[in-house]
């Protein structure tokens, strides 16, 4: 189970971190993907855009590959038990807790104004969508890792109090450990509403692309043979090895430990080849979103398996609760 937030455009980071695993993992498991769109509304109240939004993350996760037939991928506001869940596990997550969780820290640094109760219960809300499914495996980024942390802490919790009924939700990975897309300007990573000149968008034309990569930052390059590299050099390397063919970047390792290594060559080919894997992305994405009948048909699908899941599990949780009186 996982989601994403209906908040702006889908970058590199949401592909690598989240919706490339989603895509092989539906031929594994039983899959749950949603639209966050209630998560979006902690930091974005303003929902005039949020219908094009949501359209927009629906689209950009089919053209990546996602297939509404294998998995349910519905959106988290037409699954109501959502409320209630988030609201008996709300009484089990502590204020002291919640408060020292290093995104709200984060996110009252940067909306001072918008210090909302739903924003400092976050992660009790992240939690509930995951365990509503029972779910084991959460595919994420590594920013999401104290959070599923958090997860883990809710459903033992739950289950210690009223009998078990959760399974410990794992953050997951095929390539083991989680992965932090970094943003081209070497500050943090590339993030859907911070940072933009600094992420490579999946909607982006291909100028725009090169004229991100180009503006990446560098050096005047090593000056002794096989150093190590800083750190927003290893970020460069790290976006080559993403998109960019094997022999491609050992060339530029090998150049790079002979010192002989020319950034401008460098940046030119991450360029094209990163070009070669958003654009076919960019153009399904526009023709997924004209058809706006077949965008609804997969939300109804989607909210029919959700809430077939859901229902079962808030069954569970109100026997174990002592919720039945009758
Ligand atoms: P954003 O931070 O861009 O608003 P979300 O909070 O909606 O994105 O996260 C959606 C998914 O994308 C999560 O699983 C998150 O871990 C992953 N993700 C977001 N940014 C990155 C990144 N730069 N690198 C790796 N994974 C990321």
């Amino acid at each position: 189970m996982s989601g994403i937030r209906p908040t702006g455009f889908l970058h590199l980071g949401n592909y690598f971190g989240a919706i490339s695993n989603y895509v092989k993992m539906q031929e594994d498991f039983d899959c749950f993907f949603m639209v966050a769109d209630l998560h979006s509304l902690t930091t974005h109240p303003d929902t005039a855009a949020l219908k094009a939004n949501v359209h927009r993350v629906l689209a950009e996760n089919i053209a990546c590959g996602l297939d509404p037939d294998k998995v349910a991928f519905y959106c988290q506001s037409h699954v109501h038990e959502t409320a209630e869940l988030y609201l008996y596990l709300n009484m089990m997550a502590y204020k002291g807790e919640l408060e020292k969780t290093t995104t709200f820290k984060e996110k009252v640094r940067l909306n001072p104004e918008n210090v909302n109760a739903g924003l400092l219960t976050y992660p009790v809300l992240m939690a509930t969508d995951i365990i509503l499914h029972r779910a084991k495996y959460v595919p994420v980024g590594k920013d999401q890792e104290q959070h599923l942390e958090m997860a883990r802490t809710f459903a033992n919790r739950f289950n210690h109090r009223y009998g078990d009924v959760f399974p410990e939700p794992l953050a997951f990975n095929y390539n083991q450990s989680l992965l932090k897309v970094p943003s081209l300007d070497g500050e943090g990573k590339m993030s859907k509403s911070e940072n933009q000149m600094a992420t490579l968008y999946l909607a982006d034309s291909d100028d725009m692309i090169r004229k991100k990569v180009m503006k990446a930052k560098t050096d005047s390059g090593p000056t002794e043979k096989n150093a190590p590299k800083p750190d927003y050099i290893e970020n460069i390397f790290l976006l080559m090895k993403l998109v960019c063919p094997a022999e491609t970047v050992g060339k530029f390792e090998d150049d790079y430990n002979n010192c002989v290594i020319r950034y401008g060559d460098l940046k030119k080919q991450l360029a094209e080849d990163m070009v070669n894997f958003i654009a076919p992305i960019r153009s399904q994405v526009d023709a997924i979103l004209q058809d706006e009948e077949g965008l609804k048909q997969i939300m109804l699908k989607g909210a029919e398996k959700a809430n077939t899941s859901a229902g079962e599990t808030m069954k569970l949780v109100r026997e174990a609760m002592g919720l039945n009186y009758f």
